[in-house]
């Protein structure tokens, strides 16, 4: 979508990097085009930073850690963070309006989902640096005097903060809060899709006080432009990405000269487990949700669905008038329930597997398509909800990530089989789980080799507690105190008495 343009003397770019408290453009005059998914209407051009940019942002990130931010106490710290918590929510609008232009995705899901979670991630993770407890031995000595042994958290430092557009907010914030509330300071790079709510933030930033060099934003794309600048920038301490496996699989490449630790939260291909003994309608609507939400763009969604065979007929009809039922149109209309994929890259990428599904030899249940859209909506890059039925395991459709708002739909006949079937894949994010019997739903939640198991629900989870992927979805875990594990290092203290 996005195309790298010069700067020209009529030209000027709307969104600039945040560097040291100020918006910048970047020397070379180098920008490219932010357009909407919707309609494909040019939203503005953003400065594209180049070497000179990140390397100024990391160097001002680590001033400000050995300067102002890193003088201040913890109270004083979390008190900006409540601050900033407060500010997005006061321009909450401003924000709705930024991340749904850059998405196109349904205002209502933003107005419930992106931005009241942007501003909780600075409060949540202010709350849990108070609170958290430090370890304290007391030792026997020889000498019978005895020592005192105990642990403090020490920030780790400049984080690269490199996150994904389908939640830009919230899973920036998600980092970036946590990465502030332990006393770090961030350098980060917003996708190039969706590079608005990031810039904003900086406003806030200056807005409640948070001293300049705290936070920064460099923009561009991954290979070859800021991301990869800053994962290479000798000058950071670690990274915490948000993104696809391989891109993963790059940073770590780019890091392991410098032995730079990692946090990761990649791709999945989440599996649906439908019990005949379920809740149906709860199960409907929430598959429903779990595979068509954000047009199919999440990572928890779910792309494959497996159910009991004396439901599945039943369930595949009712999951395909869920489908037939969401509307396409402008984000801001409230019959709106399906906005478009992020860009015409992306929609190229989907249509691939939908080609696929077909050459394969799958039933397409619903969907398969592009819907038919009026006047500048034709522009856009809609797509139709779709699921299909009837193909191997095997398929390409079935076992790699497609991140659109479709799914397989897969019968199976015991309790086993459903498990092998989920476990089936080099991912590991998210398996949802839909059954009234209590044992087993603890005893198959307990099987998946996921990072998160819901039963009877999806998408809900308490910030507090764990959040990550397992085998090829992730590396360590964020949320609550595990965050901590990242962004503060642990120094051990020994007073012999
Ligand atoms: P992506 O990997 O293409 O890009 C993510 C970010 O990385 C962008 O800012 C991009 O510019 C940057 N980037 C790309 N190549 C880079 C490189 N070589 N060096 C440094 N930075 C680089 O992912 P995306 O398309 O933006 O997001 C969709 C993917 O994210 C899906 O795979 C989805 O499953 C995953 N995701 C995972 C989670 C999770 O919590 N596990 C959450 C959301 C999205």
């Amino acid at each position: 979508m996005s195309q790298v343009s010069k700067l020209s003397a009529q030209q000027t770019a709307s969104i600039l990097n945040f560097i040291g408290g100020e918006f910048v453009a970047a020397a070379s005059g180098k920008t490219f085009e932010n357009r909407s998914p919707v309609d494909a209407r040019l939203l503005g051009l953003v400065s594209e930073a180049g070497e000179a940019e990140v390397d100024r942002a990391v160097k001002t990130a680590r001033a400000a850690l050995a300067g102002p931010w890193g003088a201040l106490e913890m109270a004083e710290r979390t008190e900006l963070l409540y601050a900033v918590a407060n500010e997005i929510n006061r321009r909450f609008d401003e924000f709705l309006e930024a991340e749904v232009a850059d998405t196109g995705k349904p205002a209502s899901l933003a107005r419930h989902i992106d931005i009241p979670r942007g501003a909780a991630n600075f409060k949540i993770f202010a709350d849990v640096v108070k609170n958290v407890p430090s370890e304290f031995f007391q030792m026997a000595t020889p000498d019978k005097k005895g020592a005192i042994n105990y642990a403090i958290r020490v920030p780790k430092g400049v984080i690269a903060v490199i996150a994904p557009w389908n939640l830009p907010l919230l899973l920036m914030t998600w980092k970036v809060g946590p990465a502030l509330a332990c006393g770090n300071t961030v350098v980060v790079k917003p996708s190039e899709e969706t590079p608005a709510t990031a810039t904003l933030l900086g406003e806030v930033m200056n807005a409640v006080g948070v001293p300049k060099g705290v936070y920064n934003v460099v923009h561009g794309f991954g290979p070859g432009s800021a991301g990869e600048l800053l994962t290479r920038h000798p000058g950071i301490d670690a990274v915490t990405f948000t993104g696809e496996t391989r891109t993963g699989a790059a940073i770590m490449k780019a890091v392991a000269d410098r032995v730079r630790p990692v946090s990761f939260e990649l791709g999945g291909k989440n599996a649906g487990v439908v019990f005949a003994d379920c809740d149906f309608d709860a199960a409907v609507e929430g598959m429903g949700r779990a595979v068509f939400a954000n047009c199919g763009q999440v990572c928890l969604g779910t792309e494959r669905v497996y159910v009991e065979r004396p439901i599945f007929d039943k369930f595949v009809a009712a999951l395909k008038a869920k489908a037939e039922s969401l509307k396409p149109g402008r984000p801001e209309d409230a019959n709106t329930g399906l906005g478009p994929l992020i860009s015409a890259e992306h929609r190229n990428k989907v249509l691939s597997y939908y080609g696929k599904a077909r050459d394969e030899g799958a039933t397409v249940v619903t969907g398969g398509g592009i819907p038919k859209m009026e006047s500048a909506l034709a522009n856009g890059c809609w797509i139709e909800p779709t699921i299909w039925t009837g193909l191997p395991e095997e398929s390409a459709v079935v076992r790699e990530e497609i991140f659109g708002p479709c799914c397989h739909v897969r019968p199976f006949d015991t309790e086993d089989e459903a498990v092998r079937l989920a476990n089936a894949t080099q991912y590991g994010l998210a398996t949802t789980i839909w059954t009234t019997n209590l044992a087993r739903a603890h005893r198959v939640a307990a099987k998946i080799e996921v990072g998160i198991c819901w039963v009877n629900c999806w998408f809900l989870r308490d910030l507090r507690t764990p959040f990550g992927g397992s085998k090829q979805s992730g590396i360590g875990r964020e949320g609550g105190v595990h965050s901590l594990e990242f962004y503060t290092e642990l120094r051990n203290v020994c007073v012999k008495l």
